[in-house]
């Protein structure tokens, strides 16, 4: 497991906060506006959301107001979840957002919950120490209304938005078929918001500073690794072209890219001029979902980094769906063998149709990942794929020593209880090395 590291500081109107290495209090938050008593009504609030175009970080990128109203609109008492599992191994993001800025995240849920009437909420999530901090933060700041904190094991789909109300209804953090969605029936048969830790931490910030709500909606967190650099958790405007993002990440010459963690399919170097903006990557082909991206050191064959996000999500499989077990086990087969020169010569004819036929098949969006990474490749690369039938490619052979369990995860930031000093930056542990910030320009 890789290691990571944070710019030092950030203006206090940034998700990344003022001190993304220390865990902020109930005090240092108020002290920044938030908590503000509802200056915003609940409506007028919704309103802004709405105007500012903000999108839920989670992944499928939906617009967070349409969904405010489908939940309160859902006609009983509903429920308010914070999802802060995150099953994607390149993202750390929404552990450190837990650890770091839980008051945040709670002024979220209360707003979310203003917003649709919700008497109850749930902050939802994996990591242990992020458990720990928002406990803390309950206990130091009572919120509004009950919240509980249900934690569940970290897998791909355990925050796959029907497998959270699977949980916390006491079941395996497995998705179920749909429809129902949650918004319609979830927690407890009640219209249920799911909504991923970012999205409230931006819901609440778009609440306390009216004059940033555009630059809010406009900017998000990324967790960037693979390649030569070191990984990096920061956030960025729209706008900033991945080839930026790789050189602030120590990859300037990258050969491509892995993007939105396992979700986004495979980019290759022209494709690294694409701006990060949600709407530019998906008519590109390609996605931002959770705001991770693995770039691709020069002289990286796709196929082995391909086979290697292929093969995780086979591992992760839920096995809940027959073409889910059998669809990732045979796309994942065929990169391996094409990786390894040993694929016969129907191999990229079978990945062609398996990209085409698989997504949607699934309860979840595993089996599209798998699919839709295979058809990335043969898209993105076309001309490097014939070469690997029949022939070991050297490229492959040398990563492929290199795969093993663990190589696509980044650990998540150390995020200290307490400043070393009030007035001068913590002391970087072994774990978290300390940089200056990248300057990067998107539009905002
Ligand atoms: S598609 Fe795969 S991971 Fe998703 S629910 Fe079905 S078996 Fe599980």
């Amino acid at each position: 497991m890789t290691v990571i590291r944070l710019p030092t500081a950030q203006p206090p109107d940034c998700v990344l906060g003022a001190r993304p290495d220390v865990t902020e209090s109930a005090g240092a938050y108020r002290a920044t506006g938030g908590y503000r008593s509802p200056t915003t009504r609940p409506d007028e609030l919704l309103h802004h959301l709405e105007a500012s175009g903000l999108r839920g970080r989670g992944g499928a990128g939906f617009p967070v107001a349409v969904k405010l109203r489908a939940v309160r609109e859902g006609g009983a008492v509903p429920v308010v979840v914070a999802n802060g599992e995150e099953g994607e191994p390149g993202s750390v993001k929404d552990r450190w957002l837990l650890r770091a800025r839980p008051h945040l995240v709670l002024d979220g849920v209360a707003r979310a919950a203003a917003m649709t009437g919700a008497a109850r909420g749930y902050v939802y999530l994996s990591d242990p120490e992020a458990g720990a901090r928002v406990r803390r933060a309950l206990a130091e700041h009572p919120p509004p209304l009950p919240i509980e904190v249900v934690e569940t094991d970290r897998t791909y789909v355990a925050g796959e938005e029907s497998a959270v109300v699977r949980r916390i209804d006491g079941g395996p953090a497995l998705p179920t078929a749909k429809p129902p969605r949650p918004f319609e029936r979830g927690v407890g048969g009640a219209p249920t918001l799911v909504s991923n830790v970012e999205t409230l931490a931006r819901i609440a910030l778009t609440a306390s500073r009216p004059g940033l709500r555009r630059r809010i909606a406009r900017s998000t967190l990324v967790t960037l690794s693979g390649g030569r650099g070191t990984p990096l958790l920061t956030e960025i405007p729209y706008g900033v072209p991945l080839r930026t993002l790789a050189a602030a990440h120590g990859t300037p010459d990258a050969a491509g890219a892995l993007m939105g963690g396992l979700f986004g399919g495979l980019v290759d170097a022209s494709g690294l001029d694409l701006p990060l903006e949600p709407g530019a990557l998906a008519a590109a082909g390609t996605a931002l979902g959770c705001g991770a991206i693995r770039f691709l050191a020069a002289g990286t064959c796709p196929v082995t980094a391909a086979a290697e996000a292929v093969g995780h999500l086979a591992a992760e499989s839920a096995r809940q769906c027959g073409v889910c077990v059998t669809g990732t086990a045979a796309v994942h087969g065929a990169l391996r063998a094409l990786a390894a020169g040993t694929a016969g010569p129907d191999t990229l004819a079978n990945l062609t149709r398996w990209a085409q036929g698989l997504p949607g098949r699934g309860a979840c969006g595993l089996l599209d990942a798998a699919a839709g990474t295979a058809g990335s490749l043969l898209r993105a690369f076309p001309r490097t794929l014939p070469s690997h039938l029949g022939a070991a490619c050297p490229a492959c052979a040398a990563d492929l020593t290199a795969v093993g369990p663990g190589r696509l995860a980044v650990a998540v930031p150390e995020v200290s209880e307490t400043p070393s000093s009030p007035s001068s930056p913590a002391t970087p542990s072994a774990r978290t090395a300390l940089s200056a910030p990248p300057v990067l320009k998107g539009t905002p």
